[in-house]
């Protein structure tokens, strides 16, 4: 059976005047039905453009110049933009890192979740607006026929979020796609939309493609993680198998780092060095100039792709072993 979700070698580049960044470039990963998905590393990495690929949010000069994005069977990348509206905000929904952004901030939450359920169904206003009130209550709004007729500013940020997700969930998607969903808020609330994402993606068979530079979200989430670093995947596996076994020098760098329980940061890595320019890369492996394993050909050779164990996959000359 097909995944839910087949990315193939896309890439997303910018045309700037000092030349062209490659945000994304040769990304390719599957989501199953019902399976959370977790796509970490630092800013810059490229994930939160490889999210808004899936519903063509580039702003130029940014454009998708490669590959394809299979959704049920369906690419998003060409699709035409009447159909592309009716599987955004339909078959797939969106959590922001900032719901203040995007919430509208002039008209009540009840009214936002309305229009995302009046744009894909046949509900009247009515019936939209009584659904509104259930879907609150279902993401764990206290005396939700109150809060509907609230604006955004009234509500906490936490509460703002769970109308994000509310608006998210509102048409059943069979994927969210969230991108740091908690990264604004404190760590208690932080912990209950975590909670929140999880239930109501059991409970619906959702999947979720969570985008996240905290290793503790991946770890509480995730089945399957894609490390991201310079507009690449450099390593993807099973969840257990990147915690015990994390093979690439930037995993085990992040890893090293790794939360202590009970142990509160906002800052959960540093890996010395700085993210690479995009504008000039080495041929060979983007992580050179910060890998203290690197080789004279890692800087010319590309890092072949190379599994390590069921569903583990490392980009690094590491791995390569001698014919
Ligand atoms: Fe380090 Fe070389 Fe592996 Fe890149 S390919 S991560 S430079 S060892
Ligand atoms: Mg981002």
């Amino acid at each position: 059976t097909q995944p839910l979700v087949d990315v193939r070698d896309l890439r997303v580049h910018f045309f700037t005047p000092e030349g062209v960044v490659k945000a994304v470039d040769g990304v390719s990963f599957t989501v199953e039905r019902g399976q959370t998905v977790s796509l970490v590393g630092e800013s810059g990495s490229g994930k939160s453009m490889t999210a808004l690929s899936f519903l063509r949010l580039i702003d130029p000069p940014g454009k998708i110049v490669g590959g394809e994005i299979l959704f049920k069977g369906r690419e998003l990348v060409r699709l035409p933009e009447r159909e592309l509206r009716r599987i955004r905000g339909g078959e797939i929904g969106f959590v922001f890192q900032e719901p203040m952004t995007a919430l509208n901030p002039v008209l009540p939450v009840g009214e936002q979740i309305a229009e995302a359920l009046l744009a894909h169904t046949l509900f009247d206003r009515k019936e939209a607006w009584e659904r509104a009130v259930e879907l609150l209550r279902q993401v764990g709004i206290p005396r939700p026929e109150g809060v509907v007729s609230s604006y955004p500013h009234e509500l906490s940020g936490g509460m703002r979020q769970r109308v994000g997700i509310a608006i998210a969930i509102a048409n059943n998607p069979d994927l969210v796609i969230a991108d740091e969903p908690t990264t604004a808020l404190d760590v208690t609330i932080q912990a209950q939309i975590l909670d929140l994402l999880r239930t109501l993606r059991e409970e619906r068979n959702m999947a979720l493609l969570l985008i996240t530079h905290d290793l503790g979200v991946v770890a509480e989430m995730a089945d399957y993680v894609l490390v991201m670093y310079a507009g690449r995947i450099v390593e993807a596996g099973p969840v257990e198998a990147i915690f015990d076994d994390p093979r690439h020098p930037y995993t085990r760098g992040l890893l090293r780092a790794k939360p202590v329980i009970g142990r509160r940061e906002r800052r959960l890595y540093a890996i010395p060095g700085q993210v690479p320019n995009l504008l000039n890369l080495p041929p060979g492996c983007a992580f050179f100039d910060r890998c203290t394993f690197r080789m004279p050909h890692c800087r010319t050779v590309f890092p072949p792709y190379v599994e390590v164990g069921p569903g583990h996959f490392v980009a690094c000359h590491l791995e390569v072993k001698e014919a």
